[in-house]
């Protein structure tokens, strides 16, 4: 899509199911993940809920690739595949999910930990999701791109952490992908300017060592050059003018794992 697309309040309405559809299917994956599970299980899980609710996956087929959820393991930054692996005890798993409802796109991602997980990853943990709420602070009418990436910069550097450059957030709601780019770094007050209509996902990919990234040859999976472990959390965002609106939510993920504690 090459211009911005602005979203009536209706429209914004309709994101905001699609996106609770994504935080619920989000909080399926919740109840079940855990150590010895394969991450594929996890993506049949989402697959049949998502349908079930009358949606369809959004990741599913787009550009060719063949799940419902991205599962990235450990120092696996994005798109990694659902597969075979098992989850050990120690292990952290971005899971990203997408969901079409009524034409209507939704976007989120939660990194979660398998079992009792080591001091500096509950830190990257801690502060990626720091990350993505400062981002949202920024996220309304009259400020600009650039002033989401700084604050998402800012917090994670403060914190000795890598932001990863090559992938950014997005506008979504009518694709899965529109302009315009959100990156997880820049220049207060620099970049489009904000306004209301605009719905963007917000998603900071931070990692514990450097900031500097590897594609694979499978054509998906972004990993981390020195191997340390990277996080990743995302929301469906509508910019509004006091504060924004924050369309999907980790509350349901949240109380499935307060549950199983
Ligand atoms: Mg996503
Ligand atoms: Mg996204």
């Amino acid at each position: 899509m090459s211009k911005v697309y602005y979203k009536t309040p209706d429209e914004i309405e309709l994101i905001r199911k699609s996106s609770l559809l994504v935080s619920k299917t989000l909080a399926e994956v919740a109840k079940i993940i855990g150590p010895g599970v394969k991450t594929i299980e996890l993506d049949k899980v989402a697959e049949s809920f998502i349908r079930d609710h009358g949606g369809i996956p959004a990741f599913l087929n787009y550009n060719g690739f063949p799940n419902s959820l991205c599962i990235s393991l450990n120092d696996q930054v994005v798109h990694g595949f659902p597969g075979d692996y098992e989850l050990r005890e120690g292990d952290i798993v971005s899971v990203d999910c997408g969901a079409i409802l009524n034409n209507y796109f939704g976007d989120s991602a939660y990194t979660f930990s398998i079992g009792k997980i080591d001091q500096k990853s509950k830190e990257l943990l801690r502060i990626t999701k720091e990350c993505l709420e400062l981002g949202i602070q920024k996220a309304v009418a009259g400020l600009r791109v650039g002033d989401i990436g700084f604050a998402v910069q800012d917090h994670a550097e403060k914190n000795g952490l890598g932001v990863v450059r090559e992938l950014v957030g997005h506008g979504v709601g009518v694709k899965l992908h529109e302009k315009p780019e959100v990156p997880n770094y820049g220049k207060r007050g620099s970049g489009m300017k904000l306004e209301e209509g605009l719905v963007i996902a917000i998603e900071p990919m931070i990692n514990a060592g450097r900031a500097s990234v590897k594609f694979w040859k499978d054509g998906w999976t972004v990993s981390t050059t020195d191997k340390s472990m990277s996080a990743h959390f995302e929301h469906t965002v509508a910019i509004k003018k006091e504060k924004a609106d924050v369309l999907s939510t980790f509350d349901f993920i949240e109380e499935v794992l307060k549950q199983k504690q």
